[in-house]
């Protein structure tokens, strides 16, 4: 089985043979990938860039044109010179993609998808999804990286990433930073390690713990009381569970997601 070093090496390998050349053949067994190709023919254009992900080889084409290639268990990119003969079977040829100089085969790859910028993004999200609350054993150490790793990022943002922790929702988001005392529009470089240990401690407990009980109604303060089942989330302007204060609302980040804290208690 390819293990991600074999597919960065034919990555970096299609990259030195394929990049800044025009697409003069494009030849595939998958469907998809064919009719696409009739509509918005791959043959033209300019191959930008070749790179692996994990598992993945993703082929940059110009006008916002991407190749992603699983690999599995038996898949293999091939470089041969035009005419060559090649080294496997014509019948495990799955994709074709020649140039003047080189043509680059997949043989037995199992998954092939074209993407634009968005869709690929979202599949990226996929790959790298980061340590998740729910999971057996969560990952502090991998969940402070990431999160360190941005440090001009809001928190409340930053916990909303799934590619940074896996799993927290716009309400944990609330209610996790009321818990942890950490004020939601906080940048991550202005935070301590010791808030943002709470923060993954909050988070991760919190969660698990409605995991574990059987309503479906989240809880995160741990009174049976329905009434009294949040301490910030949807309680705009009014009191604080703890001080009185009123709790306020904002639009926070790029999606304008709806955050709730409290100014006194998460000062
Ligand atoms: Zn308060």
């Amino acid at each position: 089985m390819p293990e991600g070093d074999t597919i960065y090496r034919a990555a970096r390998t299609l990259h030195a043979a394929l990049a800044g050349r025009v697409v003069t053949r494009f030849e595939t067994v998958f469907s998809q990938l064919a009719r696409f190709d009739h509509e918005a023919p791959v043959a033209g254009r300019t191959i930008e860039r070749v790179i692996s992900e994990g598992k993945h080889l993703i082929i940059d084409f110009s006008g916002d044109l991407h190749l992603r290639t699983h690999m599995r268990m038996n898949g293999s990119w091939h470089i041969y010179k035009p005419g060559e003969r090649w080294r496997m079977r014509h019948s495990d040829m799955r994709l074709v993609i020649g140039t003047d100089a080189w043509v680059a085969v997949a043989f037995n790859v199992p998954v092939a998808e074209f993407h634009d910028a968005d869709s690929l993004a979202r599949q990226d999200d996929l790959v790298h999804i980061g340590p998740d609350f729910l999971a057996e054993e969560f990952d502090f150490d991998e969940a402070m990286r990431r999160i360190r790793a941005r440090p001009d990022e809001e928190i409340a943002d930053v916990l909303l990433n799934q590619r940074v922790v896996a799993g927290v929702g716009n309400e944990y988001k609330n209610e996790v930073l009321f818990v942890a005392r950490v004020h939601p529009f906080a940048r991550v470089a202005d935070l301590t390690d010791e808030q943002l240990t709470r923060i993954l401690r909050t988070a991760r407990k919190l969660m698990l713990a409605n995991v574990a009980k059987r309503s479906s109604a989240r809880i995160t303060t741990f009174s049976l009381d329905p009434s009294q089942q949040q301490y910030v989330y949807a309680r705009s302007g009014k009191p604080c569970r703890r001080c009185g204060t009123p709790i306020r609302y904002a639009k926070q980040g790029e999606n304008a997601r709806g955050t709730y804290w409290c100014e006194k208690c998460q000062a």
